[in-house]
């Protein structure tokens, strides 16, 4: 009998500690299942944002974040690029696409525009940004002065799109044998542009090409002018904090081009300015959080003395 009894303990023993491990499995299967979900969800949602082309520089969560609560159609700087340099490419092969300017799309836009890039450009009649970069309506956001001459209303219209309309890419290009930057470096040693305007323009341009000064003209003013497309890229960020702090958020990205005539190609170049400013004024940007701490801790104190 109590052999029995003996045998039927061990059985039992045998089924608890079997089905204990069954348990323990299921548990980490039930483990690796909710991976899987997260990750399969994640991915979900990450597909979800490719499809509604909406933007994500990165993919951090603080990003998301704040994509989610502002600008949702706003495309990140990196497609927003690709759109440029796949609508020059169709341009320079004569592959325009079909469709984007007709009864359907202007009717589409009437309830509010969400262009992907503002071009800062030339007004060269020459370099049209929406036909060099194949782009149709509600597409670009565009700026044009002779020589892409930074003024207070040229400023305050890239700072709108960006600010407003959530744009995050900024294209400042220049081109071959432009009239303004010729003008430009035929004054750099005095005289007169023709008119109190153009003395102006010209005015605004001299910085930025003044280490050409009494050197030989570039074929094309190639070099020149992009001397003055750099210049005027930094001075954006220099002369706007909407700007300046868009970019140092990195929800802000400002590249540099140049136009060739013949080929039609647009050739972007670093803007070698670009990190020192960044640089510089992220230190800027540091200090006066500081002084702001510092501000708000003396005020703290003096609450404080007078309770
Ligand atoms: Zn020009």
């Amino acid at each position: 009998m109590n052999q029995v009894f003996s045998k039927l303990l061990i059985f039992m023993a045998v089924v608890l500690l079997i089905s204990s491990c069954n348990g323990k499995k299921s548990e980490h299967e039930s483990d690796h299942r909710s991976n899987d979900e997260r990750n399969s969800a994640h991915s979900v949602s990450i597909n979800e944002h490719h499809k509604g082309e909406v933007a994500h520089r990165d993919i951090s969560v603080d990003h998301q974040k704040h994509q989610s609560t502002h600008h949702i159609d706003s495309l990140s700087p990196a497609l927003a690029f690709e759109k440029l340099i796949s609508g020059n490419e169709r341009y320079r092969q004569g592959n325009f696409k079909i469709g984007g300017a007709n009864q359907t799309d202007r009717e589409k836009l009437i309830a509010g525009q969400h262009p992907h890039s503002i071009i800062l450009s030339c007004s060269d009649s020459r370099v049209p940004p929406e036909i060099i970069f194949d782009q149709k309506l509600g597409e670009l956001f565009v700026v044009r002065t002779a020589g892409e001459a930074l003024d207070n209303s040229s400023l305050a219209s890239i700072e709108y799109a960006v600010e407003h309309l959530g744009v995050k890419l900024i294209v400042v290009m220049a081109h071959e044998y432009c009239g303004a930057v010729k003008a430009a470096f035929s004054t750099l040693e005095g005289g007169d542009a023709g008119s109190p305007s153009l003395n102006k323009l010209v005015e605004d341009i001299h910085p930025r090409i003044v280490s050409f000064t009494g050197k030989e003209p570039s074929n094309g003013f190639v070099s020149e002018s992009k001397a003055n497309a750099s210049g005027v890229a930094s001075d954006l960020l220099g002369r706007s904090e909407i700007l300046m702090s868009k970019f140092n958020e990195k929800d802000l990205d400002i590249k540099t081009a140049i136009y060739h005539l013949n080929t039609g190609w647009v050739e972007f170049y670093s803007n070698p300015k670009n990190n020192k400013l960044k640089i510089e004024k992220v230190h800027r940007g540091l200090a006066s959080v500081e002084g702001k701490v510092e501000r708000k801790a003396n005020v703290s104190h003096t609450k404080k003395n007078k309770h």
